[in-house]
C-alpha cells in the first residue's frame, strides 16, 4: 500500500500515520520528494487493512493498494521528483544516465585475462564513446576446471583501465565466499566486499539471482553509497522470480538497481542458440517496474552471429541499455569467446542501435 501525503502535511500528521503502520505490526519506508511531499510505502502482509484505515488520517492526500507482492520497484511507487508513473529511475553512473533519453551500452570482454587484452578491448571501446565498459573478475563457471577469473588482481587491472580511459566498470560479485587463488590459497577479503568497494557497477549473475542472503548483505553494504546494482535475471526464473530479487535489493537500503534480461532456458539450447532470448519481457518489465532495463544480447544468444539482430530487438522493444560482450580475439578467448562480437561488429551494433533509438524517440 502506499500513501501519498499532502503537499500542507505537518510532521505530526505523518507521525499518525506511522502509528497506525505499526499498531497492525507493519514496516514502512519514506521517500521525501524534492517538491515537499512525501510518499509512504507499507510493507507486510496488508491483507484485513482497508484504505479507509489511512486516508480517513489529516494529512493523507491519496491511498493506492498495490495487490503486488513486489512494492517498492512498481510503478505505482512513484517517488515523487525523482520517479514519477510512467517515468524510469534514472541512474548516474559517469557521464552515462541508465534509464535516460540516451540508449547505455556497456560492452567489453567476458572475463579480464590480461592487462593487454582488457586495454586493447578498453581502447576501441573508449574510442567508440561507451561510456561503461564489462569485465569479469570472479567467473561463476559451471566446471570447476574452466578459468575462474583473475580476482583481485583482475580487479586492480580494471581499476587502472578506469583511469587511463575514464571508463566506468561493471563486473561481477559472485558471493560472499573467498576467491581461491590459482596456486590455492584465498584471497582475504571476500568477493562481495571487494566488489563493492571497486565497482561502478555491481553484476548480480544469473546464477546468484536467488542468493537471497547475498542479496541482502550486498543491499546492506552498498546502502550508503547506493552503488548502483545490475541485476540479471536467473536462466530458470520467472518474471515475478526475478521482480521478488531486486525487490530484496531495494527492500534492504539500495534503490539503485537495473534489471538485466540475459535470455531464459527454454527446449532450445543448441548449436543455434545457447538460451533463449526473453525480448517480449521487457515490455513486461518497462511496465511492471520503475527500474531501468538491461539487455545483454551475449548471453541470450551466445553465438556472434545473432548478437546484432537480438540487441536491435531489444532496442526497438524499450529496452534502456545494452550489455555487449567483445573481444579484441574472440577465438582466443577465455571464456564465453563464441559469443564476444569483434571490435567491427560492436561499431556496428552501436550505430544501428542508436540510430534506431533516436527513429524511435522521434516517432514518439
Ligand atoms: C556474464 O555476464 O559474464 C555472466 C556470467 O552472465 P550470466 O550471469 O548472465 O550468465
Ligand atoms: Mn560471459
Amino acid at each position: 500500500m502506499i500513501i501519498h501525503m499532502s503537499r500542507n502535511a505537518e510532521p505530526a500528521h505523518e507521525q499518525a500515520v506511522f502509528k497506525r503502520i505499526e499498531a497492525k505490526g507493519l514496516k514502512y519506508e519514506v521517500i521525501h520528494g524534492t517538491t515537499g511531499t512525501d510518499v509512504i510505502g507499507v510493507l507486510g502482509d496488508l491483507s484485513g487493512v482497508e484504505e479507509s484505515y489511512f486516508s480517513e488520517l489529516d494529512g493523507v492526500e491519496k491511498v493506492i493498494r498495490i495487490s503486488k507482492s513486489y512494492k517498492l520497484i512498481a510503478r505505482q511507487y512513484a517517488k515523487d521528483g525523482q520517479v514519477r508513473d510512467k517515468e524510469t529511475r534514472a541512474i548516474r553512473v559517469g557521464d552515462a544516465t541508465i534509464g535516460g533519453s540516451e540508449l547505455t551500452v556497456m560492452a567489453g570482454p567476458c572475463s579480464v585475462e590480461s592487462r593487454e587484452q582488457a586495454r586493447a578491448v578498453a581502447r576501441y571501446a573508449r574510442g567508440m564513446g561507451v561510456p561503461i565498459m564489462r569485465g569479469g573478475a570472479y567467473k561463476p563457471r559451471t566446471s570447476p576446471y574452466s578459468f575462474q577469473g583473475m580476482g583481485a588482481e583482475g580487479l586492480a587491472i580494471l581499476g587502472e583501465i578506469r583511469e587511463e580511459f575514464g571508463l566506468k566498470i561493471v563486473t561481477e560479485a559472485t558471493g560472499q565466499h573467498r576467491h581461491v587463488k590459482p596456486d590455492g590459497t584465498q584471497e582475504d577479503r571476500t568477493v562481495l566486499e571487494n566488489v563493492v568497494a571497486f565497482a561502478d557497477i555491481v553484476q548480480v549473475g544469473a546464477r546468484n539471482m536467488k542468493s537471497y542472503g547475498f542479496l541482502q548483505e550486498l543491499a546492506m553494504l552498498t546502502s550508503e553509497e547506493q552503488t548502483p546494482v545490475m541485476l540479471k535475471r536467473g536462466e530458470s526464473s520467472t518474471l515475478e522470480d526475478f521482480l521478488l530479487a531486486a525487490e530484496y535489493i531495494v527492500a534492504n537500503g539500495n534503490p539503485n538497481v537495473m534489471l538485466c534480461l540475459r535470455g531464459i532456458r527454454a527446449f532450445e539450447e543448441s548449436k543455434f542458440q545457447r538460451y533463449t532470448a526473453d525480448i517480449g519481457a521487457i515490455p513486461v518489465l518497462k511496465r511492471e517496474t520503475h527500474l531501468p532495463v538491461i539487455f545483454d544480447p551475449s548471453h541470450s544468444t551466445g553465438y556472434r552471429r545473432n548478437v546484432e539482430a537480438v540487441a536491435l530487438a531489444a532496442v526497438a522493444a524499450g529496452a534502456d541499455g545494452l550489455l555487449i560482450e567483445t573481444h579484441g580475439d574472440p577465438t582466443r578467448a577465455l571464456c564465453d569467446g563464441e559469443q564476444c562480437v569483434t571490435e567491427s561488429q560492436l561499431r556496428a551494433i552501436l550505430r544501428k542501435a542508436n540510430a534506431l533509438r533516436e527513429a524511435l524517440r522521434q516517432t514518439g
